[in-house]
């Protein structure tokens, strides 16, 4: 989708210094490095780096035009727009790119399982439709409105991870992306520091209906304590996933086997065999939230199943690895209790013995502690066989372990290199071995070694 400079500089309530406004803007970037011929520059004050540094480069390597909201050096050739706030403008430029998109936008949110559920949407609904979806995890307050240009002349349909951790970041996000239908996949404790409630966090998370329309639904995982409690309280269509037997769309029959779950979804009379190749009951709501929101927008039922049949996990999410008679569940991307509690639940469903490797989940403010000694009891009751923590806050994880079952060996760890010489001693022929920590622990240097070394 093409704008003129002159275009973008109004969308954004800006100042045109110098530059042709009839010339057009074939991309928006945030990147400098990714700045070249036709491209507009909007450069972001983040904590460390001010990107307005990088606007001669980008003027250099042949950009059409940037935003600054600095008095900076006028371009010898481009354009330039002054801007009150740069990550304001991107914002706008972002929903106004949105407008012109005329067809459905399902947008995803939940305290956990936004990326996997967003996957496994644009997954089913490219059964049908030719699906534009959020890069990675491209789920803020700057990923949102960089995905609207990922906009292209056959779009059909659109997937948009939406995430938050502060008050009225969601109402933002619902202004720019816009969907009509959403996903909610569950209420944690994310960013309950930031939120201070489980049910501000809801309320917040509930923004993403802003701009609903009569035909706009939404998919609640029914499971989910909290969303539970919003049955028949919606005043838009609302459907409910689950295992639950009151809910709309609903899982039975499930089994798993060699890494895939099996089972049936019930929607009234309709009965479809689902199989997903990845482990956890988790799965099985995001995969049936997937299925619902195929349903709504017309995706034959069966086709959308047998997409999500070819669903891969995304690296560092569950991941299983067999090296050296072990299993690796690599699920060193992020962690927070409920996720927790997930892979916990994928690893004790493994023959063997299982070993967890915790470390801290971080951002959990005042519940911290109880969060983490209350995963150590889930592990020690779901049945794991060896615990190894990591991380000043993961302690509780051996505490609360300790105190649900005393005899489970169980060993704290300052950091991963420590974790690294503790697995060396107590890796064992046939071990499970699920690794799991914040994205700040950076539990992947685990996987790394287990990788190489076995
Ligand atoms: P982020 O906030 O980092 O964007 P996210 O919400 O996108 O996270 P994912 O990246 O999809 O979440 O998954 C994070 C972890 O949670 C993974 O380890 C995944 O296996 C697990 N997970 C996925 N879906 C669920 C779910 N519905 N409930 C609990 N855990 C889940
Ligand atoms: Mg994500």
């Amino acid at each position: 989708m093409q704008i003129t400079i002159g275009e973008a500089a109004e969308l954004c309530g800006g100042k045109l210094l110098c530059g042709n406004p009839e010339n057009t803007i074939t991309n928006v970037c945030t990147d400098s490095r990714q700045a070249g011929p036709g491209s507009l520059f909007v450069p972001l004050k983040g904590e460390r780096t001010d990107a307005h540094i990088f606007i001669p480069a980008v003027f250099a390597a042949g950009a059409a035009a940037a935003f600054t909201q600095e008095s900076v050096e006028l371009p010898l050739e481009g354009a330039l727009i002054a801007v009150p706030d740069t990550a304001d403008a991107l914002q706008q430029l972002g929903a106004a790119y949105r407008r012109r998109f005329t067809g459905p936008v399902v947008g995803i949110t939940g305290s956990v399982g936004k990326t996997t559920t967003k996957e496994m949407v644009a997954l089913a609904l490219s059964a049908r439709y030719c699906v534009m979806k959020t890069q990675g995890n491209q789920n803020s307050q700057v990923g949102v409105p960089q995905t609207m240009f990922q906009f292209e002349e056959d779009t059909e349909a659109a997937v948009i991870e939406m995430g938050m951790s502060q008050f009225g970041e969601m109402a933002r996000l619902a202004k720019i992306a816009a969907p009509q239908f959403a996903v909610m996949t569950n209420i944690g404790v994310s960013h309950i520091e930031n939120l201070h409630t489980q049910e501000n966090i809801m309320q917040e998370k509930l923004h993403i209906t802003d701009g609903f329309i009569p035909e706009s639904v939404l998919v609640l995982n029914g499971d989910d304590k909290m969303l539970a409690t919003l049955r028949g309280k919606m005043l838009f269509n609302t459907l409910f996933v689950g295992t639950a037997p009151w809910c709309d769309y609903r899982a039975v029959q499930i089994e798993s086997q060699e890494g895939k779950t099996y089972f049936v979804m019930e929607h009234e009379s309709r009965r479809l065999p689902v199989v997903l190749p990845v482990l956890g009951t988790h799965q099985v709501t995001n995969a049936l939230s997937a299925l619902a929101m195929a349903d709504v927008l017309h995706v034959d039922l069966q086709a959308a199943a047998a997409a999500l049949a070819t669903y891969k996990p995304l690296a560092m999410r569950q991941q299983i690895h067999k090296v050296g008679g072990i299993t690796i569940i690599d699920d060193s991307y992020n962690a927070s209790p409920d996720a927790v509690r997930g892979a916990l639940n994928v690893l004790c469903s493994f023959p063997h013995r299982r070993v967890a490797i915790l470390g801290d989940m971080l951002e959990l403010g005042r519940v911290s502690h109880e969060a983490h000694k209350s995963c150590g009891q889930y592990a020690a009751k779901a049945g794991v066989d060896l615990l190894i923590t990591v991380g000043q806050e993961a302690a509780a994880i051996t505490e609360g372990a300790k105190s649900e079952n005393p005899a489970l060996p169980s060993i704290h760890c300052g950091d991963n290199t420590e974790a690294v010489q503790v697995l060396k001693r107590a890796i064992q022929p046939d071990d499970t071995i699920l690794v799991k920590g914040s994205r700040g622990m950076h539990m992947e240097k685990v996987v790394a070694f287990l990788l190489k070394n076995y």
